[in-house]
Protein backbone atom coordinates (compact mmCIF):
# COMPACT_ATOMS: atom_id res chain seq x y z
CA UNK A 1 0.00 0.00 0.00
CA UNK A 2 1.26 3.48 -0.96
CA UNK A 3 -0.60 6.64 -0.89
CA UNK A 4 -0.40 8.36 -4.47
CA UNK A 5 -1.74 11.58 -4.27
CA UNK A 6 -3.61 10.87 -7.41
CA UNK A 7 -7.00 10.38 -9.04
CA UNK A 8 -8.25 7.64 -11.16
CA UNK A 9 -8.27 8.60 -15.09
CA UNK A 10 -11.80 6.36 -15.39
CA UNK A 11 -13.53 6.73 -12.26
CA UNK A 12 -11.71 9.53 -10.08
CA UNK A 13 -11.44 7.44 -7.30
CA UNK A 14 -7.98 7.94 -5.47
CA UNK A 15 -7.97 4.44 -3.92
CA UNK A 16 -4.71 3.30 -5.32
CA UNK A 17 -2.77 -0.01 -4.34
CA UNK A 18 0.53 -1.87 -5.96
CA UNK A 19 1.24 -5.45 -6.77
CA UNK A 20 3.97 -7.36 -8.50
CA UNK A 21 3.49 -10.78 -11.22
CA UNK A 22 6.72 -11.53 -10.39
CA UNK A 23 7.79 -11.58 -13.82
CA UNK A 24 10.89 -9.90 -14.01
CA UNK A 25 12.30 -7.81 -16.76
CA UNK A 26 15.80 -8.53 -17.97
CA UNK A 27 18.15 -6.06 -19.48
CA UNK A 28 18.58 -9.03 -22.45
CA UNK A 29 17.83 -12.69 -22.62
CA UNK A 30 20.67 -14.41 -21.74
CA UNK A 31 20.41 -12.63 -17.98
CA UNK A 32 20.43 -13.78 -15.03
CA UNK A 33 19.33 -10.94 -13.46
CA UNK A 34 15.71 -9.95 -13.35
CA UNK A 35 13.73 -6.97 -11.70
CA UNK A 36 10.12 -6.83 -10.88
CA UNK A 37 7.77 -4.85 -12.45
CA UNK A 38 5.65 -3.12 -9.78
CA UNK A 39 2.04 -2.44 -11.26
CA UNK A 40 -0.17 0.93 -9.45
CA UNK A 41 -3.50 0.32 -9.93
CA UNK A 42 -6.96 1.61 -8.91
CA UNK A 43 -9.00 -0.32 -6.27
CA UNK A 44 -12.10 0.39 -7.59
CA UNK A 45 -12.31 -0.29 -11.31
CA UNK A 46 -8.47 -1.32 -12.11
CA UNK A 47 -7.02 0.72 -14.29
CA UNK A 48 -3.52 0.70 -14.22
CA UNK A 49 -1.88 3.76 -13.34
CA UNK A 50 1.44 3.18 -13.74
CA UNK A 51 4.23 0.45 -14.47
CA UNK A 52 7.54 1.08 -12.32
CA UNK A 53 10.43 -1.55 -12.54
CA UNK A 54 11.50 -2.38 -9.07
CA UNK A 55 14.98 -1.85 -9.39
CA UNK A 56 16.63 -0.09 -12.46
CA UNK A 57 20.43 -0.61 -11.18
CA UNK A 58 21.00 -3.83 -13.30
CA UNK A 59 20.22 -1.78 -16.57
CA UNK A 60 23.01 0.50 -15.74
CA UNK A 61 25.83 -0.24 -17.60
ZN1 LIG B 1 -10.65 3.71 -11.09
Amino acid sequence: MSSINEVCSKCGSSEFTEATDYMPVKPNKMSLKGSNKIYTFCLHCGEVHSIRIEDVTIFKK
